[in-house]
């Protein structure tokens, strides 16, 4: 076996065995196999694809890189949530707090930007001081004491997914459905949650851009699960525009904190509380979908949501004033420019892919594997598919610190914006749940 004669067996459509798939990855993982051989393999999968058992191999092998974490001293059922990934998508930083408090413990292991889309563990970080790279360990007594946790893979946990992951983003291996599953898997089945809930995005800033795929995607999310023995439940939500109307890491945290103070963007807390119910169900504190969803209301009109966030936060090393005062404490950028509708009308559509890419040359993702992150950039949208729009009112706001290329940048954002003359129906977030 050598790791050329690999690439090309699936470069010509072969099928790995296990051993080969383990030979390759751990090979890699050790340091053995380099980046380029790897990046090749990557394209060579992204465009053959794998046949179902070897998509269930590589899960297995990417999930038995690193540690198994055992929750049993937790002695409840620990729910977990995961996005497929999308412009805007900050639902689990407000959610597994919310659900936490509401005696659900969540064990999150997430990722950081991938292509088009962010990352929750980016996001976290613009949090000054917040470490995603705690230890196993300190993921248990963490989870035991305060019910949530929320980290990166690590060099302990699904290490192999923290070095794919790294370089699916900035080789164009994103979107590909059996690394997609694998990715996503490895590092939950790691965590050792019991139940999760998946959240497969569809759309033009989703890494799934047919509704038949999403289906697919959300079908294998939840049957591999079966495989080993963890109960799932897959949701399909639009992403053919923004979630909420913030787009950008320390953005994103900071409308986060507004929806567990009561307010934020509806689109963004109907996701939230929908989700949310659907984990106090799977973690056994509530039967019914519809008092669940009353009882997170309940705990977000109380704050008891938010102060879960706090303790979060405060466990994991960050600066808890970003709760009381986000714009003092969070990542600001220097400057802002108003983005104008050219004409009156009603939104279209939004080209939602292009406001990520936009986003990332801001600097608020990366263009090299070791890019790093300017949090404080981004864009906030003030209008939203169906919404009218008079001429010369404000579209969205980009919010950014170096100026050369704003102008196109910012050229690129308008044009993302289609406005036509007659009304346009607004688009349906939850498309549909398989459990
Ligand atoms: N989330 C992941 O963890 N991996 C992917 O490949 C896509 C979304």
């Amino acid at each position: 076996m050598s790791p050329y004669d690999l690439i090309v067996k699936k470069r010509n459509g072969g099928e790995l065995t296990k051993e080969e798939l383990a030979y390759f990855l751990y090979g890699y993982l050790k340091g053995e196999i380099p980046d380029y051989q790897v990046s090749a393999f990557l394209m060579a999968v992204y465009f053959r694809g794998m046949t179902e058992e070897e998509m269930i191999n590589l899960t297995e092998i990417m999930y038995r890189s690193g540690v198994q974490i055992n929750l049993d001293r937790i002695n409840r059922i620990c729910v977990d949530k995961h996005s497929t990934g999308g412009v805007g998508d900050k639902v689990s930083i407000p959610l597994a707090p919310l659900v936490a408090s509401a005696g659900v413990p969540v064990p999150m292991i997430s990722g950081r930007g991938l292509g088009h889309t962010g990352g929750t563990l980016d996001k976290l970080e613009s949090i000054p001081n917040f470490r995603t790279n705690l230890s196993t360990e300190e993921f248990i007594n963490q989870l035991e004491r305060i019910n949530v946790v929320m980290i990166g893979q690590t060099d302990e946990i699904a290490p192999l997914d923290r070095k794919l992951y790294a370089l699916r983003d900035v080789t164009g291996t994103v979107e590909c459905l059996p690394l997609i599953v694998s990715s996503i898997l490895s590092k939950k089945l790691a965590e050792g949650a019991h139940a999760f809930v998946f959240d497969v995005k569809v759309g033009s800033g989703a890494i799934t851009g047919s509704l038949q795929e999403a289906k697919l995607l959300a079908k294998y999310l939840v049957q591999v699960c079966h495989r080993f023995n963890r109960r799932a439940v897959s949701f399909i939500s639009n992403m053919d525009q923004p979630l909420g109307n913030a787009i950008g890491n320390a953005l994103e945290i900071e409308e986060s904190i507004e929806l567990l103070k009561g307010g934020g963007p509806a689109d963004l807390k109907e996701l939230t509380l929908e989700i949310g119910s659907y984990m106090l169900v799977l973690g056994g504190v509530e039967k019914e979908l519809s008092v669940a969803k009353t009882k997170l209301q309940q705990l977000i009109d109380s704050g008891k949501g938010l102060e879960k966030f706090r303790e979060l936060i405060e466990a994991q090393g960050g600066d808890v004033r970003v709760i009381d005062n986000p714009k003092k404490y969070l990542p600001q950028a220097k400057y802002t420019k108003e983005i104008l509708a050219n004409n009156s009308g009603f939104i279209a559509k939004i080209d939602t892919r292009t406001l990520g890419l936009s986003a990332v040359n801001l600097g608020a993702g990366r263009k090299y594997l070791d890019s790093p992150i300017d949090h404080s950039v981004g864009i906030r949208v003030f209008k939203k598919v169906a919404d009218k729009v008079d001429k010369g009112e404000p579209i969205a706001l980009v919010y950014y610190n170096i100026e050369k290329d704003i102008d196109t940048i910012c050229t690129i954002i308008k044009e993302a914006f289609s406005i036509e003359d007659t009304p346009v129906e607004k688009q349906q977030l939850i498309i549909d749940i398989l459990t």
